[in-house]
């Protein structure tokens, strides 16, 4: 198919000469094809990195993207370089946009493939059929024979229009007619979409007829409700609103009043229908920050940090507003789906349609629409979780990151381990527009970016909103010591506070929230006496508790180091025998509630109650309209639930959360454990927030009790810079997985002793993971620990996996957060 053509030389006119052989680099759409592969391009053929081309690629013609335009000839053969058919469909992704996943192949040390594959929808080219059809009207001169044969082909077909490889079968040397007929217009070239993927129809209601006479008072009821929504509704959700069945409309649709038909749906979340909210008048903190904001054109880094119920949200809304005036484009990323559901409501409120949802919890189908959609180019607010930094959209900006000090904007697994906020930081700077980080306890990173000198981060900016709207309280927060309960024979899981408290809140109907923290597979052990947790000697992290089988004998080991000890059988502080690894989930919790306090109507919020799709919506809405009194959940609850009616916070153990093997445990604690009870006295009612501890003395819980961010984060960043943790050190994980516990263990330890020669760097481990066993693979890592005093080079992944042999994975994760 392709036919290798010298290397030419135009003269142009002022006499130069100019190569015009050009190469392009491809990402090719066809299964087995891994990595890019170069082409050469015709002269006549004018391409940009982003268009969708027609190449031939084995025995076929297959869709490609452009990734890279090369102006010096590949390291190949010539003889070997095939040549780029055609161009399917220009423009497709924004300029900026594959130097973003060029960027991020890079530093996460990834192919570019698999950026590809988190950031563009599955399926979006894949399995693709490229089609040709006829141009209607258009007048056909004198064609060489192979056109002329091609236009015959296509006149057999009732739509004008067939397959490629149809076309290839029935006309031999299609490609050169092809040629001539796309440069004539008599043809036009098109991807069609693999079946999964095509658009949806669906049935819909359409207002046709508005003066209303000889019917019903039933049936211009009907017509009224239709008219109210814009004189447009889809069928099944209409009939349920006006509960009537579909004869009814029928008879209606004969009277000439409505049509009912199919619709293409762009298969993109919608939401509930909100009334239409209103800018609000802003504080005076609050204009103060968005005047600020708005003086930002160019690439900013802005640390907004606003305390719980400070209006962050409305500063969001205001500032997007006039970007969508401009006619362009914002993208807000959000934690977790089970946040967006409110959030997403208020901003479908103020803005409309023009908000669009993209997180993976959506069918490939929806995807793929909202996709679509994007690159229309249309003004709009997409809202997203973590993969949704990479939507195309064209004319961007400004980017949000709310509550960006949450870990689920870092990708654990599958390659690339990016994370969302510094994908963010190189997005904004290649579309030079503003970034917002918005959060009530920001990360240290954050943190300590925003309050450098200007000298060192001329483009970052620290804003803050230190107080709740209309000046209301922060929520009173009571600690209480669990361990003076149980001296004083309350072994309950609540104590006598927390027990009032949930007596009181159904006599002044109000609502409550009761956190728990969830741990993973392992836990630490801790005195239920007196309070004492197993530390390793060596790193300053507690113990974990490792149950290999159910024979085996439980031992303590640490994570980082992997010393190990064996569990005692009686505390070694104070000899008590409530010494255990500790644990009580929300299901048991649940239960005590139902035998304590029979008459409490509460929910369980949690990963088993909100599995199916749409029910994070149905529960909260549920306590939202006050059909329970309590919500019991996990993490979850921490994140972003805005309910003036809630006044009561009860935290059931905070011990969970400060005992995790992790150098930033005590910074989630303090995270969490100030977002949760942030949740309380939003509303006219002030809150009041019961933390349950045996710890009451810990650093964590002392800085929570006070409210104070700063000086809690100067300690603590006081202590990462003498052990250079981040954010002053840089870490690299490596992860070995493999089904054989001894290979694996080899592996990791012979490339550590290969790591070991290197001062670059500190190695931690090798160390199994906490959790040694997932899906028949154990696990094992080494920690890289870069001094902040060095630029760090990371170790060369392809010779360290030469000496794991094949039957070991070895992954890199820089920066990780999840180093268990
Ligand atoms: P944050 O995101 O900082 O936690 P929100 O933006 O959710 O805070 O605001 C907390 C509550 O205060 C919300 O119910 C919001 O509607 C309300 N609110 C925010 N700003 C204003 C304002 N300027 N006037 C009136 N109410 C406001
Ligand atoms: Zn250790
Ligand atoms: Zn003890």
């Amino acid at each position: 198919m392709s036919n290798p053509a010298p290397l030419l030389a135009l003269a142009e006119p002022e006499g130069t000469y100019r190569a015009v052989d050009r190469w392009v680099e491809v990402l090719v759409d066809c299964s087995g094809a891994q990595g890019l592969y170069t082409y050469r391009l015709p002269i006549d053929l004018s391409v940009q990195t982003g268009d969708i081309l027609s190449v031939p690629f084995g025995p076929q013609q297959v869709g490609a993207i452009a990734i890279r335009l090369l102006t010096t000839p590949p390291d190949l053969d010539p003889g070997q370089i095939r040549e780029v058919e055609s161009i399917v469909s220009p423009g497709f992704f924004p300029p900026a946009y594959w130097e973003l996943l060029d960027r991020v192949a890079h530093y996460y040390h990834t192919s570019l493939m698999q950026v590809v594959k988190v950031a563009l929808p599955p399926g979006l080219l894949m399995r693709s059929q490229r089609r040709i059809r006829r141009v209607e009207g258009a007048e056909a001169g004198i064609l060489r024979g192979t056109a002329q044969q091609i236009l015959d082909v296509l006149k057999d077909s009732k739509t004008g229009d067939y397959s490629w490889v149809h076309i290839q079968r029935q006309v031999s040397g299609a490609s050169r007619g092809l040629q001539e007929l796309l440069k004539q217009g008599l043809v036009e070239s098109y991807l069609l979409p693999p079946i999964a993927v095509r658009p949806k129809l669906r049935q819909s209601v359409t207002l046709v007829a508005e003066d209303i006479c000889e019917l019903t008072q039933r049936q211009s009821e009907i017509l009224d409700l239709l008219k109210r929504q814009g004189g447009e509704a889809w069928l099944n959700e209409f009939l349920q609103q006006c509960h009537v069945s579909s004869s009814v409309l029928k008879t209606l649709e004969r009277k000439g009043y409505l049509a009912i038909q199919p619709r293409e749906v762009l298969r993109t979340e919608r939401g509930v229908l909100t009334d239409e909210d209103r800018s609000r008048s802003l504080t005076s903190d609050q204009v103060s920050v968005l005047e600020q904001i708005q003086q930002c054109q160019e690439f900013t880094e802005i640390l907004l940090h606003g305390v719980t119920g400070s209006g962050k949200t409305e500063v969001y809304l205001q500032a997007i507003a006039p970007i969508l005036e401009r006619g362009e484009s914002a993208l807000v990323l959000v934690p977790e789906i089970g946040l967006t559901p409110q959030l997403t409501d208020r901003f479908r409120a103020r803005f409309g349609d023009r908000v669009c949802v993209y997180h993976s919890a959506l069918s490939e189908g929806e995807r793929y629409d909202t996709w679509r959609q994007m690159l229309t180019g249309k003004p709009q607010v997409a809202i997203g979780t973590r993969s949704a930094i990479f939507a195309p959209l064209p004319k961007l900006s400004l980017i949000i990151l709310d509550e960006e000090h949450d870990s689920s904007f870092k990708q654990d697994q599958p390659a690339p381990c990016y994370h969302a906020r510094t994908v963010a930081q190189w997005r904004a700077q290649l579309e030079n527009c503003p970034l917002i980080l918005g959060s009530a306890t920001p990360s240290l990173e954050s943190w300590v970016r925003a309050k450098q000198s200007q000298a060192e981060t001329p483009n970052s900016r620290y804003l803050s909103l230190p107080k709740r709207v209309y000046d209301r309280p922060m929520p009173a927060i009571e600690v209480v010591d669990m361990r003076q309960e149980l001296r004083e024979r309350n072994g309950s899981i609540f104590s006598r506070s927390l027990q009032t408290a949930l007596n009181e809140l159904q006599e002044t109907r109000q609502q409550g929230l009761l956190f728990i923290h969830r741990r993973g597979h392992s836990t630490f052990v801790s005195c239920r006496s007196c309070g004492y947790v197993m530390d390793c000697p060596n790193c300053d992290v507690s113990l974990s508790y490792h149950h290999v089988h159910a024979e085996a004998r439980p031992l303590l080991r640490c994570h980082y180091c992997n010393h190990v000890a064996s569990q005692p059988s009686a505390c070694p502080s104070c000899g008590s025998s409530y010494f255990k690894n500790f644990g009580s989930g929300t299901q048991k919790v649940a239960q005590e509630l139902g035998r304590q306090f029979p008459a409490l109507r509460t929910i369980r919020f949690d990963s088993d109650t909100t599995r199916n799709k749409g029910a994070h919506r149905a529960l909260l809405t549920k306590f939202a309209q006050r059909e329970a009194d309590l919500l019991v959940g996990t993490q979850m609850l921490t994140k972003g639930i805005d309910l003036p009616q809630v006044t009561l916070v009860g935290i059931i153990a905070a011990d969970g959360l400060l005992n995790l093997q992790d150098f930033r445990a005590s910074e989630r604690a303090f995270q969490t454990l100030l977002q949760v009870a942030g949740r309380a006295g939003r509303g006219d009612e002030p809150g009041r927030v019961i933390l349950q501890t045996y710890s009451p003395e810990h650093p964590v819980i002392e800085a929570v009790q006070r409210q104070e961010y700063e000086p809690f984060v100067t300690s603590e960043l006081q202590q990462r810079s003498a052990l250079n943790y981040p954010p002053y050190g840089k870490l690299a994980l490596l992860r070995f997985s493999a089904m054989n516990p001894a290979v694996v263990q080899k592996a990791a330890e012979r490339v550590a002793q290969t790591l070991s020669q290197s001062d670059d760097y500190e190695l931690l481990g090798p160390a199994p993971a906490t959790v040694l066993r997932v899906a028949g693979r154990y696990r094992w890592r080494i920690l890289l620990k870069f001094p902040q005093s060095v630029v760090p080079v990371m170790p060369d992944l392809e010779e360290l996996r030469s000496l794991c042999g094949s039957n070991v994975s070895l992954t890199i994760d820089i920066d990780p957060l999840n180093l268990i």
